[in-house]
């Protein structure tokens, strides 16, 4: 089992799409072991994003991801950092694919409501983060043996 980092941004949680999104993850078959509203600082901001430290839109994205709270989460299930990446979409929401959640719900790069982490090693240090071990829960879910056959 994998676990991936995924944050509904302030424009997901503004608009009133928070439900909509966890919901799609839960009924897909993925297991939030962790999940919280946070209104993130600059530092965590600007630590989150590094990798985007020299880009030009860079200091838009901090604004932007520190402008209001967001609801973020730890998402388990098999190979769990690629199957959210294709169920969130492309950046660009007007090249994201219908039935994602940029495709179905998001017009703007810049407003692109959900955030997932890109590798397993981007998600270990996005999950490390926002996260300290013991708010992150080992359980089972009842519906385990229905959503994989082992
Ligand atoms: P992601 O992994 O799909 O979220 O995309 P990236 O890691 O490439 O970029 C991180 C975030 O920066 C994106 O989700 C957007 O919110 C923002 N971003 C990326 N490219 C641009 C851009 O060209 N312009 C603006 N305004 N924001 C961008
Ligand atoms: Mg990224």
């Amino acid at each position: 089992m994998e676990r991936t980092f995924v944050m509904i941004k302030p424009d997901g949680v503004q608009r009133g799409l928070a439900g909509e999104i966890i919901s799609r993850f839960e009924r897909k078959g993925l297991k939030i072991v962790a999940m919280k509203m946070l209104w993130i600082g600059r530092e965590l901001a600007e630590q989150h994003y590094a990798e985007h430290k020299e880009k030009p839109f860079f200091n838009a994205l901090i604004d932007y991801i520190t402008s209001g709270p967001v609801v973020a989460m730890v998402v388990e299930g098999r190979s769990a950092v690629s199957v959210v990446r294709t169920m969130i979409g492309k950046t660009n929401p007007a090249e994201a694919a219908p039935g994602t959640v940029r495709g179905d719900l998001a017009m703007d790069t810049g407003r692109n409501v959900v955030h997932a982490s890109d590798s397993l090693q981007s998600a270990e240090r996005e999950i490390s983060l926002f996260f300290k071990p013991d708010e992150i829960f080992d359980y089972a879910k009842v519906d385990e043996d229905w959503v994989y056959e082992k």
